[in-house]
């Protein structure tokens, strides 16, 4: 950014620029058309700066993404020198360098037999191409009517039409259409949202019996896929009670079932590992998706890991002809790929140790906020987490809040130096994997005093009285 009067004045013409010209992604219709975010001038390592000149802790790691920290020369100088070699190359007729080795690295660290990968252009393309691979797998193999896909309340998995028709947060779906046909929502494994005096072991039993009476009534020659996050992530960072993914897991594979993992933000180190399907949670999936951290977010790119065993079915089929009709200009693009594999040496090089160590400590320290009457839980897992407010503890009620006071938290703490990432009654952090346990200790002290900034507000505005 610019500095002094011309600095601003050049600002407000930006401003003005978005208003009139740039929609943003999830507008609202009262301000479609007409609407400026909060400028972000730069980044450097877990800091980013906003128009003020401000500089705040990237809680968010933008979208859950720049994992190994913004400003990377490493990342900066590779996409150069890949643009300069080779900036684009058709998938359609030919291949680069850095897929093929980016495939084969990615394939050494999936779980099994997951030895294949299909690049596409991020989480959502990566979610439809797991879908549309399910429907071709089960035209080539006989089962056209095998097509089903189950989904779970809290989920999210992208923005394009069938990837979206998955989504199971609340208000995602309000105005918005899908291919509701194709799709069963099943119960958000949300323990903190477990029903009155049930145990957790029960509320386990619950799901899995509830999955596997779906299968049973509406048949498991009509289901294809199962989709989930491990972690539901932009739900509000929801882990699932212990056990329940390996039992889902198994019903799958029982029912011959396809288990698609939706690693777009749980993979390259956010919980630790490159991918934590079977690292972490002990499931190994047919496919998983990836996005986000395979670049940090310094180029779009993402994909599926698909299992030899699916793709030995397609290649011993009678239809040797069939064709997967399905691929993106960019798929498998060479910037992409040098991208992911220098900040591959980077996770591998540390960042993934790192991660391990920090995020107990992460995880520690935010849970003190559960001191403070507004906040009714903190949950997370490695780098990800998430504070849930309640307008009371007893009941948990979180609608009798007034449902900005994520808002409110954000606007507070954007004051005092840290970007939260507010979702309704919640809010989730997953700053860059390189943050040292003194900027933990300093983002959870600013968390604190937002949150006590809010409660004293609610409290003055008569909103709450806790
Ligand atoms: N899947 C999950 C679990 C996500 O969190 C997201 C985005 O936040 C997506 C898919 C969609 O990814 P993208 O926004 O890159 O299309």
């Amino acid at each position: 950014f610019r500095r002094g009067d011309a600095a601003s004045e050049h600002r407000d013409g930006l401003k003005r620029s978005a208003e009139r010209h740039l929609i943003q992604p999830w507008p609202y219709a009262g301000s479609i058309g007409n609407e400026a975010r909060t400028p972000i001038g730069s980044g450097d390592g877990i800091y980013i700066t906003d128009g003020e000149g401000r500089r705040l802790i990237d809680g968010p790691a933008g979208m859950w993404c720049v994992n190994v920290g913004h400003r990377r020369e490493e990342l900066a100088r590779v996409m150069y020198d890949q643009a300069m070699t080779l900036s684009y190359n058709t998938p359609w007729y030919t291949m680069s360098d850095p897929s093929a080795e980016l495939a084969e690295r990615l394939a050494a660290h999936a779980p099994g037999d997951l030895d294949h990968v299909f690049f596409t252009t991020g989480g959502s393309s990566a979610v439809e191409t797991a879908l549309r691979f399910m429907q071709f797998f089960n035209n080539v193999r006989g089962r056209p009517e095998k097509k089903l896909i189950i989904s779970r309340g809290g989920a999210y998995h992208g923005s394009t039409y069938l990837s979206a028709s998955l989504n199971g947060r609340p208000r995602d779906r309000d105005w918005m259409d899908g291919a509701d046909d194709l799709v069963i929502k099943l119960t958000c494994p949300n323990p903190f949202r477990r029903p009155a005096g049930m145990s957790i072991e029960g509320f386990t039993d619950f799901l899995v019996d509830e999955f596997r009476e779906t299968v049973t009534s509406r048949g498991a020659d009509r289901i294809g896929a199962f989709v989930g996050e491990p972690v539901q992530a932009s739900g509000g960072v929801i882990v699932p009670p212990p056990g329940y993914l390996p039992r889902i897991r198994e019903i799958c594979r029982e029912n011959d079932i396809l288990y698609i993992s939706d690693e777009v933000v749980t993979a390259f180190g956010r919980l630790g590992e490159v991918f934590a399907s079977e690292k972490v949670f002990g499931i190994e999936p047919d496919m998983i998706t990836f996005a986000k951290g395979v670049t940090s977010g310094y180029f779009p790119l993402g994909g599926v890991m698909i299992s030899s065993r699916l793709t030995e079915v397609l290649r011993k089929s009678n239809h040797a002809a069939a064709m997967f009709g399905h691929g993106y200009t960019y798929s498998s693009h060479p910037i992409g790929c040098a991208v992911g594999l220098k900040n591959l040496d980077l996770l591998e090089g540390g960042i993934l140790e790192h991660a391990r160590q920090v995020g107990p400590y992460f995880q520690e320290r935010l849970k003190t906020l559960e001191d403070l009457p507004l906040v009714g839980e903190v949950r997370g897992a490695g780098l990800m987490a998430c504070v849930e407010c309640v307008a009371d503890r007893e009941s948990r009620n979180p609608l009798a809040l007034d449902n900005d006071v994520g808002k409110r938290i954000d606007r507070h703490c954007h004051e005092l130096g840290l970007l939260v990432r507010p979702l309704i009654n919640m809010c989730v952090m997953s700053p860059p994997l390189t943050i040292t346990r003194e900027q933990v200790d300093h983002m959870v002290a600013i968390l604190h005093e937002g949150i006590s900034r809010t409660m004293d507000e609610l409290r003055a505005e008569g909103v709450w009285q806790g």
